[in-house]
């Protein structure tokens, strides 16, 4: 009790502090996420993500390079095809643009993982993650061949790993026994178990022109409210064959974080996304809160709350901080 104990003696010098801090930020924990273009402009930028650029699979191959060069364990692939159709066939196209750009970075930077995003939402002409019905629903069963058939496309082109965002019921076991099936028994699925419908994905949807054509995505992904239904989400993925377990949003969510690191054994992830990113970038920007801190803040906060590894776009800078 005070005067005898004062928790200020160990907060009196920055050598001190960092004696006793309980959660590192590392570069070897994060993943660095990019957005490649089937076009020949080798940059564009995003404008509702400053800093990030549509890449065509030069451009990816250069990024890639900067990268691994800063000792980026990572980066995680999101493809823009120049077609789209009902079916999303781009997705598991051998030419498409996640397969060429995932051969292409492998090929120059052999020691960096290519982990890809797995869905199909970026392929088809009306936005939603999975086949449509007649009646402009998603059909669950229809779409995990679809899904099980890009992994594997993507594991043929060199993928490190794989990582189903879709939210379809039963697509990790699905895509597991695809893999499996095809020779690559050693390829990790690390599922995004529990993907809420969150306001937060707006400027990643401008990024990836992936904006569903009517409705919304709240028929397969969580509600925000739910805590218990994530945890049956995440059990189902480890049953199913699920290698590491991410929940995204991260920073609305640290408390289904914190949930999902305390229930289950597996790698857990959480994905800082566009719109956390954005609402820091657009604040600094109008001189309200000092970038570098804020960021730093946030993702020691989401580590603190359980992850393992962070997918965030700050990687880059990130490795140049610390
Ligand atoms: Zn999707």
């Amino acid at each position: 009790m005070f005067p005898t104990t004062r928790l200020r003696r160990l907060r009196r010098t920055g050598l001190l502090r960092g004696l006793v801090r309980e959660t590192e930020l590392s570069v070897d924990h994060l993943i660095y996420p990019m957005f490649v273009v089937a076009g020949s402009e080798r940059r564009t930028p995003i404008p509702t993500m400053p800093g990030i650029d549509h890449l065509s699979i030069d451009g990816a191959v250069e990024e890639a390079g900067e990268a691994a060069a800063l000792g980026i364990p990572g980066v995680l692939l999101f493809g823009l095809p120049a077609h789209k159709d009902e079916q999303g066939s781009g997705a598991w196209d051998d030419e498409g643009v996640i397969q060429l750009a995932t051969r292409a970075i492998k090929a120059a930077h052999p020691d960096l993982l290519v982990i890809t995003d797995l869905c199909l939402c970026e392929y088809t002409s009306h936005g939603h993650c999975g086949l449509l019905r007649g009646d402009g629903s998603v059909d669950n069963d229809a779409s995990l061949e679809l899904l099980a058939r890009t992994a594997v496309s993507h594991a043929e082109a060199g993928a490190d790993t794989v990582c189903p965002s879709d939210m379809m019921d039963g697509r990790v076991g699905a895509i597991r026994a695809a893999l499996d099936d095809a020779g690559f028994a050693q390829i990790p699925i690390v599922s995004y178990a529990a993907k809420y419908a969150s306001a937060f994905y707006g400027p990643f949807r401008e990024a990836a022109e992936s904006t569903p054509a009517f409705g919304d995505r709240r028929g397969y992904q969580l509600d925000p409210a739910n805590v218990r239904e994530a945890m049956r989400e995440c059990e189902l993925d480890v049953r199913e064959g699920a290698d590491a377990l991410i929940v995204k949003p991260a920073l609305p969510y640290l408390d289904v974080l914190r949930a999902v690191r305390e229930r289950f054994e597996l790698p857990v992830g959480a994905y800082n996304v566009s719109g956390e990113y954005a609402m820091l970038k657009a604040a600094a920007q109008s001189g309200w809160l000092d970038e570098r801190q804020a960021a730093l803040e946030s993702l020691t906060a989401i580590k603190r709350a359980g992850a393992d590894f962070i997918v965030s776009y700050w990687t880059k800078e990130l490795a140049e901080w610390l």
